[in-house]
This record gives structure tokens, sequence and C-alpha cells, in this order.
């Protein structure tokens, strides 16, 4: 990466160098699938007629905000559901998942993670640990794991007998902070199929954080019944300034809306201010963004395999998120990751990303993230909790030049650790 403007020594741009012709070929897929991506969202703005007038917001109630309504119904073109809610108010992806899972399960009801033990945020929202906040527990939601095998994979044997007579089979598509591989939704077809033959009742439902665009199928078009996920990631373009959405099945939406308001109130409330255009615009853009946080991951991969990391996934391997995992076994490299991927970013780039105890998370975390979202992972960011094995997980890049850059900024300031 040759420019006057960033100093790297001789050796990170020799390995800068090899690691782009590692990427030539993923590239070109990436592109295809962002190139067909970007069709299918431009036919469903056309196909709802979005104009100008949908981005006039509303304030109180909102009510008859035809932007809003409009905005859910081209989400669900996109994702190939019956039905969508893409709201501002949801606060993060946990938020939608809760939602979803309080709008679904009553007391009685049984819930089954057939991909291990999900997302760390979502502990406290199922009981798993915390006071007693009001979690699904605390609501006589019972609350099962399908461990996953030793090699990471889903065990699909075992799903027909853990799943019979659950309301809810959940499935986590990305790797969230474990090092296991993420599901890809041909995967995902899979598993719904064997869900089905073995309760045709359950309703399958996905966390699909950081897995829209990155295949040309979402796990609404393989059989899950409803899918969920944050805007400050993938769908949101780097544009969206916060909010999440739930998309599926026409009634499982409508159970979520009256408990994303208030019973009885549903969908026709909740304003959208000024956030609209932006939700639409995130939307268009997301195709690309999506590709050039691919990008991004595939030759941070090549660079930090090539200076002896153990990558997850490696660059050629087939992807299903943005997310790139690195293991870097101590603190120090932990740290001097972050520090490096920090330097890279357009906002914030001086200051030293420290660990610290964030809510919601068991162990110390260090983030970076210098981006123009407080917390999107969509822009460059990386992060990792301060435990064994030290791995960053590293995610987004709104530009794929410039997430390279990030890239390399945090090789160097690897290669300058003592340990
Ligand atoms: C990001 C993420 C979530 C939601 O996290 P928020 O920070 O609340 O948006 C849930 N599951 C997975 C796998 C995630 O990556």
């Amino acid at each position: 990466m040759k420019q006057p403007f960033f100093n790297f020594s001789d050796r990170i741009l020799a390995l800068s160098y090899e690691a782009g012709g590692i990427c030539r070929g993923p590239f070109s897929e990436i592109e295809e699938t962002a190139a067909f991506n970007a069709c299918k969202v431009l036919s469903a703005f056309q196909k709802h007629r979005v104009g100008e007038s949908h981005f006039t917001g509303t304030t109180g109630y909102g009510y008859g905000d035809r932007g809003r309504d409009t905005l859910d119904a081209v989400f669900a073109s996109v994702f190939g559901a019956e039905d969508a809610l893409v709201r501002h108010q949801f606060v993060s992806g946990t938020n939608a998942i809760t939602t979803a899972l309080f709008g679904v399960l009553r007391p009685g009801d049984r819930m089954v993670s057939v991909s291990g033990t999900p997302y760390d945020t979502l502990h406290a929202v199922l009981g798993l640990r915390g006071k007693n906040y009001g979690s699904l527990k605390d609501f006589g939601i019972q609350y099962e794991e399908l461990p996953l095998r030793k090699d990471g994979k889903v065990d699909l044997e075992k799903i027909p007998e853990a799943v019979k007579g659950a309301k809810i089979a959940y499935l986590q598509r990305s790797r969230g902070y474990s090092l296991r591989p993420s599901i890809t939704v041909g995967e995902i077809e899979r598993i719904s199929k064997i869900i089905r033959t073995a309760d045709k009742n359950v309703i399958f439902m996905v966390d699909n954080c950081y897995g829209e665009f990155v295949e040309k199928r979402e796990p609404t078009g393989a059989g899950a019944d409803l899918i969920i996920g944050s805007l400050i990631k993938n769908p949101g373009g780097g544009i969206a300034r916060t909010g999440g959405y739930i998309a599926g099945r026409a009634d499982l939406i409508e159970l979520c809306a009256h408990r994303m308001t208030s019973p009885g109130a549903g969908r026709d409330v909740g304003c959208s201010l000024d956030e609209t255009k932006n939700m639409y615009m995130g939307l268009f853009l997301a195709p690309e963004v999506t590709a050039a946080a691919l990008k991004t991951a595939v030759y941070a991969a090549a660079v930090f395999s090539k200076m002896g990391y153990r990558v997850l996934p490696a660059a050629h391997e087939y992807r299903t998120d943005v997310i790139q995992a690195v293991v870097l076994k101590s603190e120090e490299r932990l740290l001097a990751f972050c520090r490096g991927i920090q330097r890279g970013a357009p906002v914030d780039s001086f200051v030293t990303p420290q660990a610290w105890d964030m809510p919601g998370y068991e162990d110390r975390v260090v983030m970076a993230a210098g981006a123009f979202h407080m917390g999107a992972s969509i822009e460059l960011s990386a992060d990792g909790p301060v435990r064994e094995p030290y791995a960053a997980w590293m995610q987004g890049g709104l530009t794929a030049a410039t997430g390279r850059l990030g890239v390399l900024l945090a090789a160097q300031e690897l290669d300058s650790c003592t340990d």
C-alpha cells in the first residue's frame, strides 16, 4: 500500500503486497454477491414506490407514518419475508431480539437454542445470570440449549429430540465471541428442515446479526420464521444512526409489534422523527458497505495468517458474516491490535482503547471503534473479552481502502509487541 500519508515498515509493505494477491479471488466473489444484493434492494425500493414523501418524519405518536410503514415493506421484500418491523426505537440488536422473544413466548413455553450458548448480552435476558430484572426465566419460560459438537458445528442428529414440543428453536448465525464457525444460510436451511420434520409447530428464530447481505439469500428465504438484527451493523449501511429490525412471518411480526410498543397499540404508533431517510439510504448502501467490510475481513485474514496468527475464518473460506477472529494469545497483543485498528479510524483515531467492565458482558472487554455512530460495528472496529485465548473479533470498514489501512496499522502495532 504505497502512499505518502502513513508510514509502514518494509516488512508490513511486503505483507500487504502478498495479502493483496491472496485476496483477488475472494474479492471478485464478494463483488458479485454485492451486485446481486444491490439489485435486490433497488427492486424492492421500486416495487414499493419509495418517493421523497416517505422521508418526511413524524413526531409524537407517529400515527399514519407512511415512510415508516413503507420501510417495513421494503425490508420484508429484501429479506423474502412476509413482514418486518424496522425501528430506530430498538436500542440495539439485543433489544430487538429481546422484543421478539418476549413477543412470541408465553409462560410455560420452552425455548431451545440449537447453536449452543447465545451471545453474551442475551444471558441476562434468558435468565442465565444476573439479577431478576424480568428475564424470560422470571416469566416462567424454560430455556434449554443443545451444545455444539466438538468441532463447533450444530449437532444435527440431536435436533429432533431437543426441539420436539418447544415453542421456539433459536439459532445464532454469527460466531459471537467464540471461535466456532458461523452458520451459513445453506446450513440454516438444512437445520430448518430437520426442525420442521421433528415438529412442524416450532417457531424457528435466527439471530441474523452481522449476516445480512453476506450471501445472496437470508435465513428467511431458507426456512426461518423470524430473523433479527441491528441497524448499526450490516443493514444500516453505516448511515442508520441506531435501531434494529425483526422480519419474518406476518402473524409473529404482529405479536412482536404489540410487545415493541404496547399490547393493543402495536405497530401503528412509534414516530420516525428524522430517522427514516437515514434508514432508507443505509439499506440502499448496505450491500456495498457489507462488501467493504467483507474485503477488510478477508484482507485481515490474509495479513495476520502470514504473520503466524491463527485466523478464523481463513482468507479463502466461504463466509456468512463479516466477523474475522484473530487469536492473539496475550493481553498485550490484544491491546496492541485494538490500538492499531483505532489508529485507522476517521473519528477518535488519537485515543487508546482500554479494557473495561462493559455493561452486559461478564469479562473485561476492550473495544476499538472510531466511528461516526457510537458503537457502530459496521464501521471498522475490533473487540474482545480479556480472557483466554485473547482473541480479537474484528469487523466492519465502511470503505475497503480504509479498512485495509486499519488492518495494516494493527499489524504494525503487533510487530512492535515485546512478548
Ligand atoms: C451484535 C450482536 C448481537 C446484538 O448486540 P447489540 O450490541 O445489542 O446490537 C446479538 N448477537 C450477535 C451474534 C451479535 O453479533
